[in-house]
């Protein structure tokens, strides 16, 4: 699809806002053979066999995923399609690729990369010179194995990432949340991919830096080339390949209005954030990766309401020492300069892995039930401890808080507040300076059993930040990453609002403070809800401050309140987004 072909319009999931421009950068492509294989020290081979083995069973993870996107193939196409599938797999397996590129590396010791380039090689070689038609396929289905074994040996968007062009639009199978963190939105205008949903952290660090971005486009994907002009529309969830005269007018101009949007929210910078009827109302971010905090103060946010500390574990072999974390967390400490930051513990495990800290996290038979994030930081008290550390150290350079991911019983909670006991006379041991008084528990309500438990959590925590995308993936059951039931992903759903509204009143009872930190706080379709709910702290990506601040100006507290109590009377999902959007003015 290159040259003058004609226009073709993909279309998929729209998970981040905004129109790009840009030439094509294709990962699902990549993983050429043909360089020469680079070779290791005896004592690295260990290590190569462990690269080759994690590689192994990213590449089967992947491969079962698109077999799950087959059913939206043709039927015969779906049947072929999961032929080459299963033949795949059974490559990774213990197969002659295999076997030959552990022997290279044990007997050559030819590293990793090197290994599987040079045996596939061969394979295709002798099947190719048998000049069978038949077997001439299964030299390409070696080649696809070993090239789709090469991207994950080389974690290749950690590589492919640093040196992609000016204004691309990468295309890829997959694109983690780990690979999204390494995207520059100053070279990368967008991207898209055939996997995911628009609650997943993909979809999240994508709209806090601002990328537009597509997510599963279950067709056409593939034959896009590098190079392809293409415009990408992360609203409408389409990408136009090969875009015509009028196309490309259109899109022009649609970007041209939303540049003139942003520019009038910024007129809101350093207004106060007040409903019609004078409430303030606190208006913090939420940070993926430090860099987002010079937004933070760019759009004067009143704090950093959560902070995803587990970015700083992926894309990198080992865990971040203590001093590095304590490095990154007070310079966020420092440039919010006074006002507070949440800083939330490490949540790895489900979609957000981290390979610093083992695979054996995704070879869960299901992670997001797994050992994640407090789970793991409790069976991992090491790596707690050198956060909790950490964290203590930045508080001293000004406020923070401490926020627990993924809690589900106040044992917990408890267990915490002993590790920190703990490290307190430990950085007072070694002389260190460390925040002082010890900075606040606050507990993630994402879990429907802490929502239902919430007045015996409230006991043990100084603060509730409830996190409505996992609130509303555990209590519907809906993976919020699966492209396949997105439709379905619904926080209005009578049972997800019971469970908040349920918690905001155990805090109110125990006087904590409570926020909101999950996607809804930032979609100003939602303010006056949670305002009403008695809500008074919202915490979200920084791209959407401003307009969340401009729809509490025209919201007044007493009417929001009138109508989250008729929501809350409502048994139906659909009389509730009509009744919000009657009240949003929109109906
Ligand atoms: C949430 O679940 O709502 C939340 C804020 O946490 P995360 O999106 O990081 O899982
Ligand atoms: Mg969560």
């Amino acid at each position: 699809m290159t040259g003058n072909a004609k226009p073709v319009i993909l279309r998929g999931i729209g998970v981040s806002p905004g129109v790009a421009f840009g030439t094509a950068v294709s990962m699902v492509q990549q993983g050429a053979l043909g360089a020469d294989p680079n070779t290791v020290t005896p004592d690295q081979v260990e290590s190569e066999l462990e690269r080759l083995d994690r590689a192994m069973r990213k590449s089967r993870r992947q491969i079962l995923a698109l077999k799950r996107l087959r059913s939206r193939l043709p039927t015969d196409a779906a049947h072929e399609l999961g032929d080459v599938l299963d033949t795949q797999i059974k490559m990774l397996d213990g197969s002659r690729l295999i076997r030959g590129a552990q022997q290279k590396i044990e007997q050559d010791h030819f590293d990793a990369s090197g290994a599987v380039r040079t045996k596939a090689e061969e394979i295709a070689q002798d099947f190719r010179s048998l000049d069978d038609p038949y077997l001439a396929g299964r030299a390409d289905d070696v080649l696809e194995v070993a090239g789709r074994l090469l991207r994950n040996l080389h974690d290749a968007p950690r590589n492919a990432f640093s040196d992609v062009p000016a204004d691309s639009i990468l295309l890829a199978e997959n694109i983690s949340p780990a690979d999204t963190a390494l995207m520059d939105p100053a070279r990368i205008n967008g991207f898209a991919a055939a996997l995911g949903g628009a609650q997943g952290h993909t979809a999240i660090l994508a709209r806090s830096l601002g990328l537009p971005a597509v997510l599963g486009l279950s067709e056409g994907l593939a034959e896009i080339a590098n190079g392809t002009p293409l415009i990408l529309d992360g609203t409408e969830g389409i990408v136009i390949v090969n875009p015509g005269r009028d196309q490309t007018v259109r899109y022009r101009e649609k970007m041209a209005r939303q540049e003139r949007e942003r520019r009038a929210l910024d007129t809101l910078i350093g207004q106060p954030a007040r409903t019609r009827d004078d409430v303030a109302i606190r208006l913090e971010v939420n940070l993926e990766i430090p860099k987002e905090v010079d937004m933070a103060t760019r759009v004067g946010a009143d704090g950093v309401g959560l902070f995803r500390t587990e970015f700083m574990f992926m894309n990198r072999d080992t865990p971040p020492s203590e001093d590095e974390q304590f490095d990154t967390l007070a310079a966020v400490v420092k440039a919010m300069d006074g006002k507070p930051v949440t800083i939330r513990t490490m949540d790895v495990g489900g979609e957000k892995l981290s390979y610093a800290l083992g695979d054996d996290l995704a070879a869960s038979p299901n992670p997001a039930l797994g050992l994640r994030a407090i789970r793991l930081s409790l069976k991992r008290p090491k790596l707690l401890e050198a956060q909790i550390c950490a964290i203590l150290r930045a508080g001293a350079f000004g406020p923070v808080r401490i926020l627990l991911p993924m809690i589900a019983t106040a044992s917990e909670v408890r267990a915490v507040r002993e590790v920190m006991a703990r490290m307190v006379k430990r950085l007072r041991r070694r002389g260190m300076a460390f925040a002082n008084p010890t900075p606040p528990v606050g507990v993630m309500i994402e879990v429907p059993g802490a929502a239902l438990a919430a007045d015996s959590l409230s006991q043990v925590a100084d603060f509730f930040a409830i996190g409505t995308n996992d609130l509303t993936q555990y209590t519907l059951a809906i993976d919020r990453t699966d492209d396949q039931v997105a439709h379905l992903y619904n926080p209005l759903h009578p049972a997800v609002l019971r469970l908040m509204d349920f918690s905001v009143q155990a805090a109110l009872r125990a006087r904590i403070p409570v926020s909101v930190c999950g996607e809804i706080a930032g979609d100003p379709r939602f303010t006056a809800l949670l305002i009403g709910l008695g809500i008074r702290e919202l915490s979200m990506s920084a791209t959407n401050l401003l307009r969340v601040k401009q729809r509490l100006g025209q919201v007044e507290l007493t009417a929001a309140t009138a109508r989250a109590r008729m929501v809350m009377e409502s048994h139906d999902s659909g009389r509730i987004r009509m009744l919000l959007e009657d009240l949003n003015g929109l109906a």
